[in-house]
């Protein structure tokens, strides 16, 4: 599958999974040559066509593409340029992680083997205006931490991944993770960590230390 068809295949799963809503979020991919594919801006994602994407610069310069580029391209670019490892970015308002961005709570990520494998390199950001450079400055000192996960004060999340597979299995993560500790805490029952050796024993058998 080429680059675009996948980029709206997942930005539609996104729309389509509840994982954003309305025109909220967008996606972006980075190909081989350092040119980003981005969502148009005020789209609902589930009406998406491969001819909507915009192509752009590393710089932000429109190279193809007839619809206006996503209000958050610079926050893409920023983390495009910030991290090289990093190939296709998600941003999301999904319900139950959004909830934590609302409330300021810190999600324990310590409770699910999954969660613990993608949602490791998590970062806490404050409240900047969606779509200006102020608002993706926030994110530079974090990204250089190696962060892959960021929950927005008041906004939403912003995920990472070398690739959108990647990217996408965060996202999903952490709207699932988040939706279970919900769950356990509106029905006042207690989160149960798993307990540091079983995380340990876990990482190990991936390969990560
Ligand atoms: P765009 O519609 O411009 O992509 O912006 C949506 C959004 O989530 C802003 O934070
Ligand atoms: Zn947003």
């Amino acid at each position: 599958m080429g680059i675009i068809k996948e980029l709206v295949e997942y930005s539609k799963l996104v729309w389509d999974r509840r994982l954003t809503e309305s025109t909220g979020g967008n996606m972006s991919v980075r190909a081989n040559n350092n040119t980003i594919y981005i969502t148009p801006t005020f789209t609902i994602k589930h009406f998406l066509e491969p001819t909507d994407i915009v192509m752009l610069s590393i710089d932000g310069e429109k190279l193809e593409g007839d619809k206006e580029p996503s209000s958050e391209r610079k926050m893409h670019l920023l983390i495009y340029k910030e991290r090289s490892d990093v190939n296709a970015i998600f941003h999301a308002h999904p319900p139950y992680a959004t909830a934590f961005a609302v409330s300021g709570e810190k999600i324990p990520i310590n409770v699910l083997p999954e969660a613990v494998l993608l949602l490791r390199n998590i970062a806490y950001l404050p409240y900047k205006m969606p779509g200006t450079q102020e608002f993706a400055d926030t994110f530079s000192s974090e990204l250089k931490k190696g962060k892959d996960v960021f929950i927005l004060q008041n906004h939403g999340v912003t995920v990472v991944g070398k690739d959108l597979k990647e990217a996408y299995a965060r996202l999903e993560t952490l709207e699932f993770l988040s939706k279970v500790v919900l769950i356990l805490k509106i029905s006042e029952n207690k989160v149960n960590e798993m307990n540091q050796n079983n995380i340990d024993e876990f990482l190990r058998q991936r390969n990560i230390t």
